[in-house]
């Protein structure tokens, strides 16, 4: 029997008292994790009661986790799948995010008798329609190759029991919002409806009406707060000392694992060939950049074969890189919201980092709309023999509250009329 919310909160909380079964904590011991983190806590129990999930979680609080353990205990208990029909759909809006989510499913259910696999546009589909005839017990997708499989025959939903959204957020913002009513009218009316968002705009509520059912609502970031365990702060620099400015932190500090985020895939570019120059191994992961190019960039990012990974943030979004380190923000970015997910990437699930921000003085409205939005100054430090002729004016907070963006109109009526 599954246990109540009391009882957790009376034990000590270890994943056997969420009710996984032995095959998944034999690999969680494997992979040592010593204890649930707080949205693993709260959504494992309540997916294993078969109940639907709304929550708020950004990458690095352990969400794939969270949702990926009580799926894999569900299909385990089920019956088997049949040819080219798929029991659990993952859809996500990246490429990256996909290989990186079946990466994670294919780890955790290592010990179960399942299958899983991945698909994804920018490669070929037929290797994809080979791996799905003989029927796929949790099949990671992006909406669009979905649905060419679909079309083609490849894929079915009879059998479907679990669907999950994750970075619904993302999802939107990147225009899928046509393919995911597309993709859920094929699905059939019962299943059990899981939703992942970094942020719970209207436009997202009006989606999760459409989607999940009764749903337990789990929220473990406080929205727009920065993760507890980073340490950021900013060094007032001119522009064009910014590259030297990188170059010396990574030496002076031994930076050997730094994700640097650019505003543009060409000061990405531009940035890359200057650490080529100082002998420094770096790679871009950018939008331009073909799907076999990214993938090796961060396999060597991951493998520490490369240095530094520059990335847009388009790109880095919902990346998974274990126990980042360092990361450095070359450019704030234009949209504010986008420095809480920079500098997610780093203090993941409990191991502290650092976050760095570059910022001259042309950056200004940038670093006061950060500032609101996270709603704290961020700590300023001088790096002697960098100190701006340009000063970087000091910044008040702007305590005003920021009104939620609305929902684009011609959107919405097309979300609620699934
Ligand atoms: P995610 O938020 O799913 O991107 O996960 C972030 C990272 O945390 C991944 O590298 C996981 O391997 C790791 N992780 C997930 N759950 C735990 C846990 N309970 N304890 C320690 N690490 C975890």
């Amino acid at each position: 029997m599954h246990q109540t919310k009391t009882d957790i909160e009376a034990t000590p909380m270890t994943f056997a008292s969420l009710g996984l079964s032995a095959p998944i904590l034999k690999t969680i011991t494997q992979l040592k994790y010593t204890q649930p983190t707080p949205i693993q806590l709260e959504s494992i129990p309540a997916i294993l009661k078969g109940r639907d999930v709304m929550a708020a979680a950004q990458t690095g609080t352990g969400k794939t986790a969270s949702f990926t353990l009580p799926i894999l205990d569900l299909l385990a208990q089920g019956s088997r799948v049949r040819g080219n029909r798929v029991r659990a759909l993952i859809l996500v809006p990246t490429r990256e995010l996909a290989a990186q989510v079946a990466k994670s499913v294919a780890r955790y259910g290592e010990h179960l008798p399942l299958r899983s696999a991945v698909v994804f546009g920018g490669v070929k589909i037929n290797p994809q329609m080979m791996k799905l005839c003989k029927g796929i017990d949790i099949l990671v997708a992006t909406p669009g190759r979905l649905l060419d499989l679909h079309q083609q025959n490849a894929v079915r939903f009879t059998q479907l029991e679990i669907l999950v959204l994750d970075e619904a957020d993302r999802m939107l913002d990147m225009g899928f919002s046509d393919e995911l009513k597309k993709i859920l009218a094929l699905l059939p009316l019962k299943r059990q409806n899981l939703m992942f968002s970094a942020t719970f705009s209207d436009e997202i509520r009006a989606l999760a009406k459409t989607m999940v059912h009764d749903p337990v609502e789990i929220c473990v970031n406080p929205a727009n707060s920065t993760a507890k365990t980073v340490e950021h702060w900013l060094y007032p620099v001119d522009k064009k000392r910014k590259n030297a400015l990188l170059e010396k932190l990574i030496k002076d500090n031994d930076w050997q694992q730094v994700l640097v985020f650019c505003k543009t895939k060409q000061a990405a570019n531009r940035l890359v060939r200057f650490f080529e120059q100082q002998a420094i191994k770096s790679s871009a992961i950018h939008g331009d950049k073909s799907q076999g190019a990214r993938t090796r960039a961060l396999r060597e990012f991951k493998n520490n074969e490369i240095q530094v990974l520059v990335a847009t943030d388009l790109a880095a979004r919902g990346l998974d890189i274990p126990q980042l380190p360092q990361v450095v923000n070359y450019n704030l970015p234009h949209v504010a919201q986008d420095y809480i997910h920079r500098i997610g990437r780093t203090g993941r699930a409990g191991v502290s980092g650092q976050a760095v921000s570059l910022v001259c003085a042309d950056e200004f409205d940038e670093l006061a709309e950060v500032e609101r939005v996270i709603q704290q100054l961020i700590t300023r430090k001088i790096m002697k023999g960098f100190e701006p002729a340009q000063v970087l004016p000091e910044s008040r907070l702007d305590t005003r509250p920021i009104k939620p963006k609305k929902p684009k109109k011609p959107k919405k009526p097309k979300l609620l009329a699934q």
